[in-house]
C-alpha cells in the first residue's frame, strides 16, 4: 500500500475529537505512580504491511504494558512449551467479573484458572515462564519482546515499586494459587515477575507493531520474520476477543470488532486482520494499532480510546464480524 496522507490526517481530526472523552474516565489510582498520569493524553499509532506508520497525538510518551503483556506472556509462553501445555495450565472462558476478583476462583474452585487474561491466570502463567529465578523468568519475557519489537525495552522501576507496595489483592490471589497448587514457585517469586512485565514501559508505535504481527498470526511482513505459530496467534486472538478488554469485551467486539487487549495505563493493542473484500477498509491488508489514553473507565479501558477506536472501526470498516 502506499503512504496515504488521508489517513493521516483523518488520524488527527479522530484524536481531536475524541479528545474530551477522557473526562470519562480517571487515571487508575490504586497504582499510585499510574494516577499521577496527565488523564488528557491520547495517542494513536497504526501500521501497515508495508511498514508505514500514521501516528497521531501523544505519541511520544512511554508508558507501561500493564494487563497487555499478559496477552504476551501467554504468547511467550506458548512458544516455549507449546500451545497444548499452556492450555492444560489455563483455560480460554471468560468470567464475566473483574480482572483482579477472588471470587471465581473462591466460588467455582475451577481446575485450573479460567483464562490468562484474569490475574489469577495471569499470575500462574508468568509464573510458569522458563528459567529458575523471577529475574530469569523476566528476562526470558523481555528477550521474546525485544525480537517483536526490534530494540530494547526496560521496566519503569517507579511503577513497579508502587504496584508492590500496594498488590494487597494480587497477593491473595496469589496465596489462593498456591494452595490450589497451581503455582511451583514461591508467592513473592510469582508476584516480581507478573508485576515486573506489567512495569515493561512501551510505546503506541510498539504496541501497534505488535498488532500487526498478532493480525498475520505471528509473521512480521515488514522484517519477514515469524515469530510464533498460527494456533498461538489464533488462540490468542480468541482471548483477546472474548477476554481483552475486562468485562466491555462483549460490547467492544459489538461496537468496535478488533482484537484487543487494554491495560489499566491506558494503553490499547489492536490485532486488524486482512479484510480483504471490503470496500471502505483502509487496511484491507490488515494492521496493528497502538493507542495509549490513561483515564481508564469503570472497566478499565482507556476511556477516550475506546471511543476513538469506535469511530476508526465505524468510519473504515475494520470490524472482523
Ligand atoms: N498490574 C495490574 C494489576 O494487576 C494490571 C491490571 C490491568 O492492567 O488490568 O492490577
Amino acid at each position: 500500500m502506499q503512504e496515504n496522507k488521508h489517513i493521516q490526517q483523518q488520524l488527527e481530526a479522530w484524536v481531536k475529537e475524541n479528545k474530551g472523552h477522557a473526562v470519562l474516565g480517571t487515571t487508575a489510582q490504586y497504582i499510585p505512580a499510574l494516577g499521577k498520569v496527565d488523564p488528557s493524553l491520547l495517542g494513536i499509532c497504526m501500521v501497515d504491511e508495508d511498514g508505514h506508520y500514521y501516528c497521531a497525538g501523544d505519541t511520544d510518551k512511554e508508558f507501561t504494558l500493564q494487563s497487555i503483556s499478559k496477552a504476551l506472556t501467554f504468547i511467550a509462553l506458548s512458544c516455549h512449551y507449546g500451545l497444548d501445555f499452556v492450555l492444560e495450565r489455563v483455560d480460554v472462558e471468560p468470567t464475566g467479573e473483574a480482572f483482579n476478583s477472588i471470587i471465581p476462583f473462591e466460588i467455582h474452585r475451577p481446575n485450573k484458572p479460567f483464562n490468562p487474561f484474569i490475574n489469577a491466570g495471569a499470575i500462574t502463567v508468568s509464573a510458569l515462564l522458563p528459567g529458575p529465578t523471577s529475574q530469569k523468568k523476566y528476562e526470558y519475557l523481555l528477550n521474546f519482546l525485544e525480537s517483536l519489537v526490534g530494540h530494547p525495552l526496560e521496566m519503569d522501576k517507579e511503577v513497579y515499586d508502587s504496584e508492590w507496595k500496594t498488590s494487597h489483592r494480587n497477593r491473595a490471589l496469589a496465596y489462593y494459587l498456591k494452595e490450589a497448587k497451581f503455582l511451583d514457585i514461591e508467592v513473592e517469586e510469582a508476584l516480581d515477575i507478573y508485576i515486573r512485565q506489567c512495569s515493561i514501559k512501551i510505546s503506541v508505535k510498539d504496541l501497534a507493531l505488535i498488532g500487526l504481527i498478532i493480525a498475520y498470526d505471528g509473521f512480521n511482513p515488514i522484517t519477514k520474520e515469524k515469530h510464533f505459530s498460527e494456533e498461538i496467534a489464533q488462540v490468542a486472538k480468541v482471548l483477546m476477543v472474548t477476554c481483552g478488554m475486562y468485562n466491555s469485551s462483549g460490547n467492544f467486539a459489538a461496537h468496535v470488532g478488533i482484537p484487543a487487549k487494554s491495560g489499566v495505563s491506558g494503553g490499547i493493542m489492536a490485532a486488524v486482520p486482512p479484510k480483504l473484500h471490503s470496500q471502505t477498509n483502509e487496511f484491507r491488508a490488515g494492521a496493528g494499532i497502538g493507542v495509549y489514553g490513561p483515564a481508564i473507565d469503570v472497566q478499565g479501558n482507556s476511556a477516550a480510546g475506546t471511543m476513538m477506536l469506535r469511530q476508526i472501526s465505524k468510519e473504515w470498516d475494520l470490524s472482523i464480524f
